[in-house]
């Protein structure tokens, strides 16, 4: 196997990097701490945005001078869980395959391995870059894109204002210039309990949530039928979706308690307050019916989450840049989430490309290869020496 010295650097951050546990649930500040004291060995000064219970923290850190029209590569430090999923290595321990080509750990593609590779390219970036480098590091990004709009305003609201964001979420180093929005929804019924014998006593929360999930699929299905076939997305049109649902206790008691996960992952541009309001005017009409039996009944949708999506923009200010760096001539769309809209949204030029393969993400013995990794550097490197 040829060596590659960068590489070689980056497969040790990247070796510490996954041995930090930041699955979101569990605070990122060791993790963090590492980062900064890598970045500080290198002369590198670091921001951190906490949250609001100081548990966890994103970086903000900038090599060059401040000045506005910088490039900001931005990752999020945080992992999905381990927990029962079959892994045949320990997930927090960077661990190569028998021939060296690939490396399992716990964020390895998603997306530590892009963490890594930047923090390995700082030393050329400080030697050669002509603009300024920002780093921008989250948390909680795999729990809805928690810490994104923070760091989005903070950079938005400098007088460094930079111009260029790359988002390094495994998409093989191909550039994707689009991606869906992603809402989700908790909705919660509240019955009236009873014995089943007599269902016209009580109000049955169960098939008040089977009348609003079915109302749900219709929609979906309404979306689904004018489908454009020229789409850059897969699949091609705006989806509806119920995750999880809980309620009931059993089989001769109307149940008084229902509640069901949903989501919409809308195509860009599509109108999501209109699909709110649909499900808003059933949840009316069910309750009117429902309060007739039990004046204290409810129906109550709550938002949990909400990630804009990306949209095209071939115009912005160095997108030919990236493409040119990442050797493309085209990009493409995806259909899974990423921070890259909050940082469009505040007037940001924002693509998407990074190491990995998204197919190996969120499963058990998880990897990135070192192919991919060794692509990452040099697109970093032709960023670093093309962007003025
Ligand atoms: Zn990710």
């Amino acid at each position: 196997m040829q060596t590659n010295p960068l590489l070689e650097a980056t497969i040790r951050v990247l070796d510490r990097l996954v041995a930090f546990d930041t699955t979101s649930h569990l605070s990122n500040l060791t993790c963090i701490e590492y980062i900064e004291y890598y970045l500080q060995s290198l002369g590198v000064p670091a921001t951190r945005i906490y949250n609001n219970d100081n548990t966890k923290a994103s970086l903000v850190a900038t090599i060059g001078p401040r000045k506005a029209g910088g490039v900001v590569l931005s990752g999020h430090t945080d992992v999905v869980p381990v927990k029962g999923q079959p892994w045949s290595t320990d997930p927090f321990a960077l661990s190569p395959n028998a021939d060296g080509s690939k490396l399992h750990g716990r964020g390895t593609c998603d997306m530590k391995g892009f963490i890594a590779c930047v923090l390995a390219m700082v030393p050329y970036m400080k030697m050669k870059a002509q603009a300024p480098f920002h780093l921008a590091f989250s948390y909680d990004e795999e729990v809805g894109c928690l810490a994104a709009p923070a760091i989005a305003d903070f950079l938005g609201q400098q007088t460094w204002k930079p111009s260029l964001v790359v988002i390094g979420e495994p998409t093989e180093m191909q550039v994707i210039d689009a991606h869906k929005s992603c809402y989700s929804f908790n909705t919660v019924i509240n019955g009236l309990e009873g014995h089943s014998s007599k269902p016209h006593l009580g109000v049955n929360a169960v098939m008040i949530a089977a009348d609003m999930i079915h109302m749900l699929n219709l929609m979906a299905t309404e979306f689904r039928q004018p489908a454009k076939s020229n789409s850059r997305f897969d699949p091609p049109y705006t989806s509806i979706h119920v995750g999880k649902i809980q309620g009931g206790t059993a089989r001769n008691i109307i149940p008084n308690q229902c509640e069901f996960v949903w989501e919409i992952r809308g195509l860009p541009g599509q109108d999501i307050d209109t699909i709110i309001k649909r499900v808003e005017a059933r949840s009316e009409e069910l309750l009117h019916h429902m309060r007739q039996i039990a004046p204290n009944a409810s129906i109550k949708t709550t938002q949990l989450t909400y990630v804009p999506g990306l949209r095209p923009d071939v115009e912005g200010a160095h997108h030919s840049c990236v493409m040119h760096s990442a050797n493309k001539n085209t990009a493409s769309a995806v259909s899974f989430a990423t921070e890259a809209g909050f940082f469009q949204n505040q007037g940001f030029t924002t693509l998407v490309c990074g190491p990995g393969n998204i197919e190996q993400a969120h499963k058990a013995n998880e990897y990135v290869t070192r192919e991919q990794l060794a692509l990452c550097l040099q697109f970093i490197e032709r960023l670093v020496t093309t962007y003025k």
